[in-house]
């Protein structure tokens, strides 16, 4: 007997068609967030989950007395109570090695788009005011031979190190463990402690997780430390980011303005970071491509289906719960 799975959001069909060859499966049919309540009653008779932006709580996992399998479709997992899936014994995949080269893409166009005020500079031609060339139109910042700050070194943090030399940048980067010799070396970066990263990066990149360490870590504080003239970009989670900091720190030109693919308690944003002009906004569309999205739908698929086996794909971000 196939064993049933749920999966919370609609998938592409190459990567449903994998999953229904091996699998009973039943799919969430909205392209939203399931309800946790609903996500539990869904769960009571399913072997395996393949989760998309759900959240998976105590609540869903006594409810599913079977479940022995999640696959996460992201490589952020903060949406799943991992301590709780630990007790238990479940193993939870996420799809590193996906995502990451395109998430560093939409990074480093907020970047460019902020500091050349591209979203303004549309507008200003869509609504008919340009009315001739003039020299003090719309200046920007320069983005070549800048300092691009990167907290957090790994998936997405080290592409962004290979875009910004390409931009002749220096690329400092903070993380609790250096990379190796080799790879400070190929992507010519420096390591440097937080603070250090505040007082001299130009443009500031998030990538970290969301953990309790990380959360709120760039607070008032931080942006004291911060240039006038330097942008934040942030594709990682919302709440690393104190957002009510961050508004009080671009309208007091404390920084220079902002990119921002997540929010603290998207989808709503801070009414107050809409009217600011010195912020681009992203709906959190950092690995939003067609190409993207369904190698991470296939990916996802696949570990679902090796966690099932019994097997132990690469993916597993709770190895502990095999010791
Ligand atoms: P990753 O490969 O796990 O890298 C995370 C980096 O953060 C590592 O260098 C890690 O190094 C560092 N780090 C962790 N905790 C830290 C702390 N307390 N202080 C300083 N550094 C810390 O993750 P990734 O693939 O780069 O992704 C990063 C995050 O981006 C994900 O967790 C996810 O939330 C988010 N994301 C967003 C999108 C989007 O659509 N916007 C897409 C993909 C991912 P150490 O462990 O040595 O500290």
């Amino acid at each position: 007997m196939k064993p049933k799975v749920f999966v919370t959001r609609p998938l592409p069909a190459p990567a449903l068609e994998l999953l229904s060859s091996a699998c009973e499966v039943r799919s969430y049919p909205e392209d939203a967030a399931i309800p946790v309540s609903q996500l539990a009653e869904e769960c009571r008779a399913v072997e395996g989950l393949l989760v998309n932006s759900a959240r998976v709580n105590e609540e869903v996992l006594r409810a599913a007395p079977k479940l022995r399998a999640i696959s996460n479709c992201g490589v952020g997992y903060d949406n799943i109570d991992v301590e709780a899936c630990n007790r238990r014994r479940i193993p939870i995949t996420n799809i590193a090695g996906s995502l990451e080269e395109t998430t560093a893409d939409l990074a480093f166009a907020l970047l460019l788009a902020t500091a050349r005020r591209a979203i303004e500079a549309d507008r200003y031609v869509r609504e008919g005011r340009w009315d001739r060339w003039q020299s003090g139109l719309l200046h920007g910042l320069d983005v070549h031979h800048k300092t691009l700050g990167l907290l957090g070194f790994g998936g997405i943090g080290q592409p962004m190190a290979r875009r910004g030399r390409g931009f002749s940048m220096r690329v400092l980067y903070h993380a609790r463990h250096r990379a190796g010799g080799s790879v400070e070396r190929e992507l010519h970066a420096e390591h440097a402690d937080l603070e250090t990263l505040l007082r001299e990066s130009d443009f500031l990149s998030l990538h970290v997780p969301l953990t309790p360490e990380t959360h709120h870590l760039i607070d008032s504080k931080a942006f004291r430390l911060m240039k006038a003239t330097a942008i934040l970009i942030n594709t990682a989670r919302g709440p690393v980011v104190d957002e009510g900091a961050l508004v009080e720190a671009l309208r007091n030109g404390k920084i220079a303005g902002a990119g921002l693919d997540v929010f603290e308690g998207e989808p709503r944003v801070n009414p107050d970071l809409s009217v600011l002009d010195n912020v681009v906004l992203a709906p959190h569309i950092g690995s939003a491509t067609g190409e993207t999205r369904l190698q991470m739908a296939l990916l996802a698929v696949r570990n679902l289906l090796a966690l099932l086996a019994g097997e132990r794909p690469p993916h597993i971000v709770n190895p502990e719960i095999y010791s």
